[in-house]
């Protein structure tokens, strides 16, 4: 399986044309998607299209590094005339009028659309159960979930049905499907990428993000993604530099941080020693390691809770059954299609979910829950910036177990909530954050969390990528794949 800077090179030198790679990957989704669920919508007449006017600019020398190159995007992302669902029942018929920025983006810059991931609905969850269109299998072993939310993504990467994909990240949902499925995910600060037309879970933590097969290809794609859009009031007037020109300076003298609260008793053991032979490997490439402290870490989860789901029932209040989406049959009147379009529309997870923040925001309890759980989000914000007041990189987990059983959390929500322990932090002081493969646990991959101060994505990628030099653990490929 090539990496995307691999195929760059092969349509530069005319190896291959954009038509044939694309044909390639339409043909591995038609043969193993059956079995992986990893797609919604496959955009198969579309992507031929545009892959042919790919070649087209290509052959008048007029393209991009990327031009030709097959993506597929989780279907969070608006994509104009194509279905857009964010995994739900409740928007199973909505046709996107327009492109989110990102996708906008990454057409602009000649990328083929490949088709449009499945994940858990309204991106929420940690194992993509919560899917309207049923589970995604992991690659590496059929029985396991992918993660989730991005975990259609994350599947299609790993086995190979792209070279890359799109992610969005709210409390973990690049990082750890990237660790379950052996890939490497990239979510960057809060900020740094448009959020305009992806649909909206939890608004100040929500990022967009790249999933890909090395540190090398994020930075090729954050090139197209990253940078300010004036149609996302959150977005940053920030230049957006050249992510693979430092690649490959050295990290001597890299100060990394290992927080002792990612190496608690939660941390399952085979787990932690695949963890320690990276940092060894770190240090052998000259970086020093300092144990610090996250104190605020426990809160992260408690706090996640009360925040995301109060955002999520404001965001998710337009799904009404009148402007768009799911309608209920024979409504009485209007209370009767607004309650039953949502009952019908929604699954369990969003409902719940709707439920506490709705509580959590009502008078007389937002002083108690919202306001405490942001003063909280504020101890969080300073454990980070006292932490890098010593240290460049903080480095541990991404998640506390490989790939659990399809089924095993699903009964005990609060289990499933903590698969999130060592990335919902990230999201809360809305820095950048990695996830790469750092090797393997009875079989399953292991990912490393890499986490960075805000806008540092090029210190994050050197690091991730004078790893991936000396390390062969994000070439693995699932077998049968
Ligand atoms: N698993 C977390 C949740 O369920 C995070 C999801 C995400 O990052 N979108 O909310």
């Amino acid at each position: 399986m090539k990496t995307v800077a691999e195929l760059s090179r092969d349509l530069a030198s005319k190896k291959i044309s954009s038509v044939e790679l694309t044909k390639h990957y339409l043909d591995r989704i038609k043969k193993f998607d059956k079995t992986l669920n990893a797609f919604i919508t496959v955009t198969e007449d579309q992507a031929l299209e545009n892959a042919k006017k790919a070649d087209e600019k290509r052959a008048k020398s007029a393209a991009g590094p990327l031009t030709g190159i097959p993506l597929a995007q989780k279907d969070i992302f608006c994509t104009l005339g194509v279905k857009t669902t964010c995994g739900s029942k409740i928007l199973d018929n909505f046709i996107s009028p327009y492109d989110a920025t990102t996708v906008q983006k990454f057409n602009d810059a000649g990328l083929v659309l490949l088709g449009k991931t499945n994940m858990d609905e309204f991106a929420m969850g940690s194992s993509n159960e919560n899917s309207f269109y049923g589970p995604v299998k992991n690659p590496w072993d059929l029985e396991r979930v992918p993660g989730g939310s991005s975990g259609g993504s994350a599947a299609t990467v790993a086995a190979g049905l792209a070279p890359a994909a799109t992610g969005t990240d709210t409390g973990g949902s690049i990082r750890q499907p990237a660790a379950l499925c052996g890939i490497t995910g990239l979510k960057p600060t809060y900020g740094r990428v448009s959020r305009y037309g992806m649909i909206a879970f939890a608004s100040s933590l929500d990022q967009g993000g790249l999933m890909t097969r090395s540190a090398e290809d994020a930075a090729l794609l954050l090139n197209v993604m990253a940078g300010f859009d004036e149609k996302d009031s959150t977005s940053v007037d920030k230049p957006v530099p050249d992510y693979t020109k430092k690649l490959n300076n050295s990290i001597k003298g890299l100060r990394i941080g290992l927080p002792s609260e990612f190496f608690n008793q939660g941390l399952d053991a085979d787990v932690a020693k695949v963890v320690q032979a990276a940092i060894k490997e770190y240090e052998k490439l000259g970086a020093s390691v300092h144990e610090i402290h996250l104190p605020n870490t426990k809160l992260s989860i408690p706090a996640y809770y009360v925040i995301a789901p109060a955002e999520c029932s404001s965001n998710l209040a337009r799904f009404d059954g009148v402007r768009y989406g799911y309608r209920c049959k024979n409504p009485q009147d209007l209370e009767d299609l607004y309650k039953r379009s949502r009952s019908e529309g929604f699954g369990a997870e969003v409902k719940r979910r709707i439920m506490i923040g709705t509580y959590a925001l009502s008078a007389g309890y937002y002083d108690a829950y919202y306001l405490q759980a942001q003063k909280v989000r504020g101890l969080i914000r300073q454990d980070f910036s006292k932490a890098f007041e010593k240290v460049d990189v903080i480095l541990g987990p991404t998640s506390p177990t490989t790939a659990f059983k399809i089924g095993e959390k699903t009964a005990d929500p609060i289990s499933m909530y903590l698969s999130d322990i060592y990335t919902i932090a990230v999201n809360l002081a809305g820095l950048p954050g990695m996830s790469i493969p750092c090797g393997f646990a009875k079989n399953l991959p292991v990912g490393l969390q890499l986490i960075g101060n805000l806008f540092s994505e090029e210190q994050l990628l050197t690091a991730a990528h004078n790893y991936q030099k000396v390390t062969d653990w994000h070439t693995k490929q699932p077998e049968g794949f």
